[in-house]
């Protein structure tokens, strides 16, 4: 039993010993709890009755990676494999009896792919999902560790599935549906999940709160990123919870109302 969660008859009752659940706010301001193991944190940002998501700033750029679960079926997947999921993750996967059956990549930059090495080794028949247009950047990790100057292991495992706007991954129930969003990368995606209550989406590094991702990297194209913006905005519904690869998780309704970025280019 993993020593921060208690498990009772199913995995929808899945719930943080009390002691180690610490309250604390997302960026916008909604609750949000802590998952604390070994001196290492997570933040634990939806828990209903059909998702299990966790987030983690990892590595030096504190990137954050996500643990999708989808409570009906026991099937996970990570998004961004920033950090080795020989640390935190895989316990949280072992001790709650998720499997990880995906690896979804938003975009290749390094700081999105330092672990995905040692994951897809410890996860072998988990596909590594990238959208096609990405690759340039997927297959240039070794120039990547020479501008940033982190390590990173390389050569990075082949792509398994190239992913397509239009299309969806299937997380067990949970439908991710892709949009492609150029701009910040030349293959980046959002993925989203369209839900009553409890709509959210991986942005990556195209809107963070308050802010969009850079545009001055190698394959960023500062025209592409306002049209990807727009058309995100223009798709997502007010409630979704925004899920970046930076900084604080947000929504579309408060990126709509305070980002500049959002309100210039989106006209809202
Ligand atoms: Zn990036
Ligand atoms: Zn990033």
């Amino acid at each position: 039993m993993h020593p921060l969660i208690i498990r009772s008859a199913s995995r929808t009752t899945l719930r943080c010993r009390v002691g180690n659940l610490k309250r604390g706010r997302l960026g916008h301001g909604r609750d949000y709890s802590v998952l604390s193991h070994n001196g290492q944190s997570a933040s634990l940002v939806l828990d209903n009755e059909d998702v299990f998501l966790v987030m983690r700033p990892v590595g030096v750029f504190q990137m954050n990676e996500y643990f999708l679960a989808c409570k009906k079926t026991g099937e996970a997947a990570l998004v961004d494999s920033g950090e080795s999921s020989s640390t935190y993750f895989s316990a949280l996967a072992k001790d709650t009896s998720y499997s990880i059956k995906h690896l979804i990549q938003t975009h290749a930059h390094i700081d999105h792919v330092t672990g995905l090495v040692a994951t897809k080794e410890e996860y072998p028949d988990a596909p590594v999902y990238l959208h096609r247009d990405e690759l340039p950047v997927y297959d240039q990790i070794e120039q990547q560790v020479r501008m940033f100057g982190v390590p990173c292991d390389a050569p990075l495992p082949p792509v398994d599935v190239f992913v397509k706007e239009g299309t969806s991954i299937n997380v067990g129930n949970i439908d991710l549906d892709i949009m492609l969003t150029p701009g910040h990368s030349p293959g980046s995606i959002v993925l989203f999940h369209d839900h009553a209550e409890n709509p959210f989406a991986f942005v990556g590094d195209l809107i963070f709160e308050g802010s969009v991702g850079r545009t001055d990297l190698p394959g960023s194209n500062p025209v592409d990123m306002q049209k990807s913006v727009e058309r995100v905005c223009d798709w997502l519904p007010s409630n979704s919870l925004l899920l970046p690869g930076h900084m604080g998780v947000t929504t579309m309704d408060r990126e709509k109302k305070t980002n500049m970025y959002v309100r210039e280019w989106a006209a809202v």
